[in-house]
């Protein structure tokens, strides 16, 4: 460094600017206590460097200049980490603890020491040299790499603007040091002036959060240096052309020259201006791509969505002028809804891009929403993540913004009037959005405001209208029922006073010609027999009748007493069967049974469980043509939650019932058709019965914790769809568990109407 013994004033005025520099942390802090405190380290650091190589013939310490830089270099790794937000490995700061201790000793011991390699001989550095300076050179080589490679993985343009910016600044500030070590005043001078353009970088960088857009900048210095030399080229050539020439007629320079050089001043004079305008032009159109009619694009929007009253398409609609505009790729429209426990629903519309939809529930006064609506101001992701005005912004709502991975939050609304927000991806380009485009962003946001309000009170209005119509259809519904069940309960009378006043005219008819012909002493014995036996028959009916109208009774009263015992579905479908099989045969009916030989028993009341089956398989029957047929089905469920369930289903190719009465035809003394047809009882084709068998069947089915339904595509005598009764039936009743068979069997269950 003999250099600086023959100029000693470069690291005097050094420390000066150095010291200069020290002013600027002082007078605006940096983002964070750590930032300033690494930045003023590593400017004391700089300025005790500088004094170090002032300092230097007069002391008998020569490393201790690169010494100084080594520790300048650990300073600046300390300022990086503070800057960059890293998390450096414990392990890497004893390493290079331990180097820089290793790299004082060494030349405070063995200063003169000199390395030999025994094929090279002597390499003329120090041990505490080759220290140094491979020390120096790693940890400067690590932090590059590191920089320069987050700067490639960043999504975010103003987080990877950031990272370039600091790079550069490395760069500048090492390869600085780099030049010190040439024996050349100029390099020396290239040095000093990049190492100090590197530290006062960093300060800029520290302690101005939103740091210029580095490539922006860059490519700006490039395209008007490019656009000046192309624009003074011409005049250049002309002027050389012409002293070329006038030297064929003159041997030095003399009026011609002079003339000839005017009038190409004059006229270049005239013709530079539009010449440099279409030079800049063209430059820039080549550079920067052409450039659009926000203008046009602004008022295409503004009539669009005056005309939209759809939250989607409006979303779209932003998406797309957005796009347009500023080339981003990913955009949504989020919806803020107050909720009434003071919470706000932010629910996002996608616009463009892979958007969750995911609704969030944030607090009323989280700061990134108060910041946002109370500046009216778009904010950055790279605010929310550096700006000290978003230091307690919570832990949740950055990670919930995070996970959006948009770049910029512009607001629909001010102060109390939070209708959404615009969230805008990064653009394509990945250059960083500049403040004029956050400008047009929040236009663009203004102007959504009302179009944005008409089309929430639009949606909520269809909803209501969606809303009422649903309750309307409801109404409906449930009107017709009631309807229904209110001739049901008339045609109670009917059915009842028919179903009862049949057999008995018959008992009473009977007896009174028993009695007349008795009078006479008319009676054989087999005529005697014969009326006996109408007489029992008819009362056989009416007990029947009775029986079930009793049955049906205890489904609203009391409920019906059961007994549970084990049992098998085989034996309660076979006799079940057993007073059908007559008519089964006669009208030529097939019936078919599956499945049921494998079912495990089931705990039931077994008369009940009879009697049911009965109504349901009587039912087929009855409402299937003759050569018809019924098939059963029977077969166990996945068990669920530990409960396990046999399917039984009824299938017949009858008439089928309309959907509309799927539900009805369970009620007390519900039956389609004329209620004044007769109860035949029988089981001829449709023969009427007094509308009681499906109700019971209903009411048994679930005193045993099952269920019931049907299914049928509609009532059709000539299609004959059929239809198909399903029957749920635990294989335990489900309060049973805890009892013995013998408890089982004394357990009742009450049925519920
Ligand atoms: P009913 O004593 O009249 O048979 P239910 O309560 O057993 O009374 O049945 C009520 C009504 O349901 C019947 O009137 C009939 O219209 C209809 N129904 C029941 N089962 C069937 C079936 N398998 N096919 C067609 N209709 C049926």
């Amino acid at each position: 460094m003999s250099v600086y013994a023959t100029y000693p004033l470069i690291p005097i005025v050094g420390a000066a600017f150095y010291t200069l520099l020290l002013l600027m942390p002082l007078i605006k802090k940096g983002q964070t206590p750590s930032q300033n405190r690494w930045l003023i380290t590593v400017i004391a650091i700089s300025i005790l460097w500088e004094f170090s190589i002032f300092a230097a013939p007069h002391i008998n310490f020569p490393n201790l200049s690169t010494n100084l830089l080594l520790l300048s270099i650990i300073a600046i790794t300390g300022a990086t980490s503070a800057f960059l937000e890293w998390r450096i490995p414990r392990v890497a700061l004893i390493l290079a603890g331990l180097a820089i201790i290793s790299a004082f000793v060494v030349d405070f011991l063995a200063a003169d020491h000199v390395i030999n390699f025994p094929q090279i001989g002597q390499l003329g550095i120090t041990t505490g040299t080759l220290l140094t300076y491979t020390s120096g050179l790693i940890i400067a080589a690590l932090l590059l790499a590191k920089t320069w490679r987050e700067y490639k993985a960043t999504a975010f343009p103003w987080h990877a603007n950031r990272l370039l910016f600091w790079f550069m600044i490395l760069f500048a500030i090492f390869f600085g040091e780099f030049l010190q070590f040439f024996d050349n005043l100029s390099l020396i001078l290239v040095g000093q002036i990049l190492r100090f353009m590197g530290v006062l970088g960093m300060a800029y960088g520290i302690a101005s959060f939103r740091i210029f857009d580095v490539r922006r900048r860059v490519l700006r210095a490039i395209t008007f240096t490019i656009v000046n030399i192309i624009s003074a080229l011409p005049l250049i050539i002309a002027v050389l052309a012409a002293l070329f020439l006038s030297s064929e007629y003159e041997d030095t320079p003399g009026l011609f020259t002079a003339v000839l050089i005017t009038i190409i001043l004059m006229v270049g004079f005239f013709l530079y201006e539009p010449y440099h305008k279409l030079v800049e032009k063209i430059t820039f159109r080549y550079l920067r791509g052409e450039s659009l009619n926000s203008n046009q694009i602004m008022r295409n929007y503004s009539q669009a969505i005056s005309r939209t009253l759809d939250v989607q398409h409006l979303s779209l609609l932003i998406a797309g002028t957005l796009s347009e505009l500023l080339e981003s790729n990913r955009c949504a429209l989020l919806l803020i809804t107050k909720m009434e426990n003071g919470r706000l629903e932010i629910e996002p519309i996608p616009g463009m891009g892979q958007i969750s939809r995911k609704v969030e529930l944030i607090p009323q006064e989280n700061l990134f929403i108060t910041t946002l609506f109370s500046h009216s101001q778009p904010i950055l992701q790279y605010d929310l993540d550096f700006s000290p005005d978003f230091k307690d912004l919570g832990d949740l709502s950055r990670a919930w913004l995070k996970s959006q991975a948009m770049e910029v939050f512009v607001p629909i609304g001010s102060g109390d009037e939070m209708e959404g927000m615009i969230a805008i991806g990064p653009k394509i380009s990945a250059v960083p959005y500049q403040p004029g485009e956050l400008e047009i962003m929040q236009i663009l946001a203004d102007q959504t405001v009302v179009a944005l309000q008409n089309a929430r009170l639009y949606s909520e209005l269809n909803e209501q209208n969606e809303q009422i119509r649903y309750l309307n259809i409801g109404l409906v519904e449930q009107n017709e029922r009631l309807e229904i069940m209110d001739r049901v309960k008339s045609d109670f009378i009917t059915i009842a006073s028919h179903e009862l006043r049949t057999p008995l005219t018959q008992v009473k008819g009977y007896s009174d010609i028993l009695e007349a012909m008795n009078e006479e002493n008319a009676l054989t014995r087999e005529q005697t027999r014969e009326i006996i036996g109408h007489i029992k028959r008819a009362t056989v009916q009416l007990e029947a009748l009775i029986t079930a109208m009793l049955d049906a009774s205890q489904l609203d009263v009391d409920g019906m007493q059961l007994t549970f015992v084990k049992t098998r579905i085989d034996t309660i479908i076979r006799l079940a069967s057993e007073p059908l099989a007559q008519a089964i045969r006669e009208r030529r009916i097939s019936v078919t049974v599956e499945g049921v030989d494998t079912l495990p028993g089931i705990y039931g009341d077994f008369k009940r469980l009879v009697q049911s089956f009965t109504n349901l398989i009587g039912n087929s029957v009855k409402y299937t043509p003759d050569n018809g047929s019924i098939h059963i089905k029977a077969q166990p469920l996945p068990s669920v939650n530990g409960d396990e369930f046999l399917e039984i289903v009824i299938k017949d190719t009858g008439i089928g019932i309309d959907p509309k009465y799927h539900e009805l035809i369970f009620e007390k003394f519900f039956r389609i058709g004329d209620p004044q047809l007769h109860s035949t009882g029988s089981t001829k084709f449709k023969g009427a019965g007094p509308g009681l068998g499906l109700p019971i069947a209903k009411g048994v089915i679930e005193a045993h914790g099952g269920k019931i339904w049907v299914e049928s595509a509609g009532e059709d005598e000539g299609r004959l769809p059929g239809s198909q009764f399903h029957i749920l039936l635990p294989v335990k009743p489900p309060d049973l568990e805890l009892h013995t068979d013998e408890q089982l069997a004394a357990k009742q269950a009450y049925l519920v109407g």
